[in-house]
Parts: structure tokens; C-alpha cells; sequence
């Protein structure tokens, strides 16, 4: 059933479109596409594309959107005819999205489903703001309410935890903004051509896993 599905799973940065692309990969033999981890492959292996996008990022600027969809597509095209793919992370906004359709097309193929998880604005701050390291092992905690992180100890090797700038209140605050200003358009233009699910994600990581397969009819 899950042959040659391919999908986008969508949200804000907080909803937890890693946790549930790794379940649907799991659940579906769908090969999990995650922008966030193909950026560090490219940085970390210094091929040809990161080398380009760590020009730019030296320079303190952004990764322009060819460089972004080159590393994507590349990825993309190079799944079986009959299997499917779990996009997470991308696009990001309107141009992207418009790139990736060109792609499918141009292989005959098109998305089976747009998850939407969908999560409210004073949960999302709850969430990222709760998100600390330890200085040790760089394990990542999170910090829930009533929780201390001046107290609480990594429980991987005993370590301090901090707070990246990146997960600082501004900081979160400003991703979340980019978000509604870049990536909400998006939406529009997959609820056009009627492959849009959306999801409400304010609910434990089952549960959301749950309503995205009976929005695949899986
Ligand atoms: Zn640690």
C-alpha cells in the first residue's frame, strides 16, 4: 500500500515533522528525506554543493534557494520509480515548491499527500523554548514546566545544560516568523491542487502519528 507513496510532511519549526517522517519511513519502507540532514551530509562531506553553500554561509548570508533545491532534487530524483519518499523540511516557500513539482513532472510523478501538522503559537514557544544541550556530550533535553535547567543534569554523563542562541527566546520567536511570513504560503499552493491534510499536532507524538496515517488511508 505504502508503494511509491511521496509526501510532504509541513509544519513550523516545533512540530515535530522529524519525529513523525522517521515513524511514517518506518511504518511505510518510505525513504525519509530530511533537509535538515542532507545540509549536513553536503557541509560534512565537502561535495560540490555544500562547498557552495558554505561560501555564502562563511559570509554570514543566506543559502540561496537554486543551491537549496539542487540539494533536494538531487536527493529526490534519485529514489526508485516504485518507491516512495517522506520530504521534511522543504520547501520552504512558494518558489520551492514550485521547483519540486517541475521535477516530479518531469518524471511523471506527482505528491500522494501534504501533512499539515499544525500546532498553536503559545505551544510552539513552549516547546522550543524548552530546549537546552549539555555542554558534556551535546545531548539534546528538553526542560518542561516547573523543571529547572540551572538544576537539572544531562542524564547521558552528568553534564550542564545550556541554551544555544539559536533556541533563545528572540531567536525562536524570529524563526517562527519566518515561518508565517516564507513557508505559510506554501499551503496555498498545495491546497489548490487538493493534496492537503491538515493535522492538528497540539497532541502527544501517537496520537499525531495516528490522525497522519488515517489521513493517508494507511
Ligand atoms: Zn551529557
Amino acid at each position: 500500500m505504502a508503494q511509491g507513496l511521496r509526501l510532504v510532511l509541513f509544519g513550523p519549526p516545533g512540530a515535530g515533522k522529524g519525529t513523525q517522517a522517521q515513524l511514517l519511513r518506518d511504518r511505510l519502507k518510505i525513504t525519509h528525506i530530511s533537509s535538515g540532514d542532507l545540509f549536513r551530509h553536503h557541509l560534512g562531506q565537502g561535495t560540490p554543493l555544500g562547498l557552495r553553500a558554505k561560501e555564502y554561509m562563511n559570509k554570514g548570508e543566506l543559502v540561496p534557494d537554486e543551491i537549496t533545491i539542487d540539494i533536494i532534487l538531487d536527493k529526490v530524483m534519485s529514489v526508485a520509480d516504485g518507491d516512495g519518499f517522506i520530504l521534511d523540511g522543504f520547501p520552504r516557500n512558494p518558489h520551492q515548491a514550485e521547483a519540486l513539482e517541475k521535477a516530479l513532472a518531469g518524471k511523471s510523478w506527482i505528491l500522494n499527500k501534504v501533512v499539515h501538522i499544525e500546532v498553536s503559537e503559545p505551544e510552539l514557544l513552549r516547546r522550543l523554548g524548552g530546549r537546552y544541550v549539555c555542554r558534556g556530550c551535546q545531548s539534546p533535553h528538553s526542560i518542561g514546566e516547573g523543571e529547572d535547567a540551572a538544576t537539572k543534569k544531562c542524564d547521558q554523563c552528568g553534564g550542564e545544560l545550556y541554551q544555544r542562541d539559536d533556541d533563545g527566546p528572540e531567536a525562536v520567536k524570529k524563526r517562527i516568523q519566518v515561518y508565517n511570513d516564507e513557508t505559510m504560503p506554501v499551503l496555498g499552493f498545495y491546497r489548490k491542487r487538493g493534496v492537503l491534510a491538515d493535522i492538528s499536532g497540539d497532541n502527544t507524538v501517537d496520537e499525531v502519528n495516528k490522525q497522519v496515517m488515517a489521513a493517508l488511508g494507511a
